[in-house]
């Protein structure tokens, strides 16, 4: 099913309704509003998809909006992380936005609130601020500078905005009603003091607007017809419109705020908050670790645009808020690298098997098929030759009827390459394995047409070369967390359920056609998983991270 014939979700039920009730399709417009604190995460994907996603359906621009209202938590460096990841993603936003570029107009409006009557100066203490609220069915206290002169408001406002008072001497709060049920509009405050410098605004501004105040009007003077959000939201959505109606224009299109449930994974956190925590204690290895649940972690781990993308629009736009299981999210990436990815041979764990009737000295240059799925791919040539890494879990000395990998006395083939047999083991005097010993039959060759190379064995296994291996760094990754959700325990803090085992590094073999893969290059290594180059890589040392594992066992292999 294309992503066109899919079942409307009901995001675009309440955008149809709004087509056929007067909206027309040149009026649509929406916006991506992350703030530059962190980098994006598996969750931002989904409303990424979702917008850019409206955006491709009704052709209608896309915005994006870094909603950098807090100059105490964002930089640069997010801000460029968040345009590379949506880029990478695929998507193409129509302007780059920034809700600092409003501050002149947003400080105009709120001028305007105040001789309106409509906002207010006060003077008090955050705590006694708070103290005030009420709570949702006790109707809260009014300010006692709710009802000072509109020109003195005006003035102190001035101040705050002059930077002639320190942080927490004054703020402006909305003029709207201390008895609300919705506790969100017992005038809140639409501006604080802060003395911080803005990473684009500099030191130029010494009050910065609060999100509420900053987000439906910005939404405004772009023109978003439709202001999509997560559901925590929904109570805002009455300020949201309090704030529009002080201020817009009936020529020009009032924005919507409408809610969507927030996606979450299992076995992580998504939340930049709880993710920097995992960055600035070193938990992990920064933002793009492969263990992270950030867009950038997942391009490292190797996942696709096209699988982050694919993934998404499965889960789809919902309204309750539900917890998606990292499964889901590896099935997909499975599903893509299976069709893109090359086939190749590497051994994680290495025991040598020696061929005692293959000649000394010899190599042959076997054919392969670089991916069954995908004829395009071709073929490469892997070396062969008397001496041969395997996986030592691929061999046991005393096997029961049901293992069909190399045992004495019983043949399996190797991929793509000759029947053996094993013969006999020599061990170290601890009574480890160093060598298997082993026979081949010279006329199984794979693809030789012969009858030896038609008869059924049961296994395959994957080997390399011991002469031609080229030793790689192996990264092998699990879950970063054992808890599916590990942030739901009130009690106790989401760290202290990380899995221990989340990084194994170890030092492999693998065929010599890997030495040419570049940073990015994914491949499957068969029988074991799918595999990308790390950046870590240098000359001389490949660096692989596995994306994930194969599904399927070693006995679904057959040749
Ligand atoms: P975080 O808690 O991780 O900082 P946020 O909501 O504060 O998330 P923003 O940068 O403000 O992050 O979010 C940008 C957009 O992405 C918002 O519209 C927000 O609702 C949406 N979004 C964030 N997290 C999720 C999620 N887990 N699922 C769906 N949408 C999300
Ligand atoms: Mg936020």
């Amino acid at each position: 099913m294309t992503k066109e014939e899919a079942p409307l979700n009901f995001i675009e039920h309440i955008i149809e309704d709004d087509l056929s009730s007067g909206y027309t399709q040149d009026q649509l417009r929406f916006r991506f509003p992350p703030e530059p604190n962190g980098y994006l995460h598996i969750g931002h994907a989904s409303s990424i998809c979702l917008n850019f996603g409206l955006g491709e359906r009704y052709k209608a621009p896309v915005n994006l909006r870094f909603d950098d209202t807090n100059p105490a938590k964002e930089e640069q460096e997010f801000v460029d992380a968040i345009k590379r990841d949506i880029e990478w993603l695929g998507f193409e936003w129509a302007e780059e936005r920034y809700a600092s570029d409003y501050f002149q107009q947003l400080y105009d409006w709120a001028v305007k609130l105040i001789k309106n009557d409509k906002a207010f100066v006060d003077s008090q203490t955050s705590a006694q601020i708070a103290e005030q609220k009420g709570t949702p069915n006790n109707p809260g206290t009014e300010s006692p500078f709710r009802n000072r002169p509109v020109s003195e408001s005006l003035s102190l406002f001035e101040q705050m905005k002059n930077g002639e008072v320190g942080e927490g001497a004054h703020v402006l709060r909305a003029k709207i009603d201390m008895a609300s049920g919705n506790m969100l509009m017992r005038d809140p405050v639409m501006y604080r003091v802060l003395h911080k410098n803005h990473h684009r605004t500099k030191d130029q501004w010494k009050i910065y607007p609060m999100y509420d105040w900053a987000h439906g009007e910005s939404d405004y003077i772009e023109q978003v017809s439709h202001s999509l959000c997560t559901l925590e939201f929904l109570p805002h959505r009455e300020l949201y419109n309090w704030f529009l109606e002080q201020i817009y224009d009936t020529n020009k299109l009032r924005p919507k705020q409408r809610e969507f449930a927030r996606r979450n994974l299992s076995h992580t956190v998504v939340s930049k908050r709880k993710l920097a925590k995992l960055v600035a204690e070193k938990v992990v290895d920064g933002w793009d670790d492969p263990r992270m649940p950030t867009i950038s972690g997942l391009r490292r781990r190797g996942y696709t645009p096209e699988s982050i993308r694919n993934f998404a629009d499965s889960i789809g736009v919902g309204k309750r808020e539900n917890l998606i299981d990292v499964s889901h999210l590896e099935f997909n990436v499975r599903e893509d690298l299976n069709k893109r990815a090359p086939r190749v041979m590497a051994v994680l764990d290495p025991v040598k098997i020696v061929l005692t009737n293959y000649p000394e000295g010899k190599e042959e240059w076997l054919e392969a098929e670089n991916n069954q799925e995908d004829e395009s791919a071709g073929y490469r040539e892997v070396p062969f030759s008397r001496e041969l890494y395997i996986e030592r879990e691929d061999f046991k000395e005393e096997a029961n009827r049901k293992f069909f990998r190399l045992t004495l006395g019983k043949e399996v083939r190797l991929k793509n390459a000759y029947i053996i047999q094993g013969e006999s083991v020599v061990k170290d005097s601890e009574g480890n394995i160093t060598e298997i010993h082993c026979t081949y039959d010279p006329d199984s060759r794979s693809g030789s047409g012969t009858e030896a190379s038609q008869r059924k064995v049961k296994g395959t296994l994957h080997w390399v070369s011991v002469p031609h291996a080229l030793p790689v760094e192996v990264r092998l990754y699990d879950r970063l967390f054992t808890e599916a959700a590990p942030d739901s325990d009130k009690e106790r803090d989401f760290l202290e359920f990380l899995n221990p085992d989340s990084l194994q590094v170890v030092q492999a073999f693998a065929e010599p056609s890997l030495r040419n893969l570049k940073v990015e290059d994914k491949v499957q290594f068969q029988r074991l998983g799918y595999f990308v180059v790390d950046r870590d890589t240098s000359e001389g040392k490949i660096v692989f991270n596995r994306t994930v594992p194969l599904r399927d066992s070693w006995a679904k292999l057959g040749e």
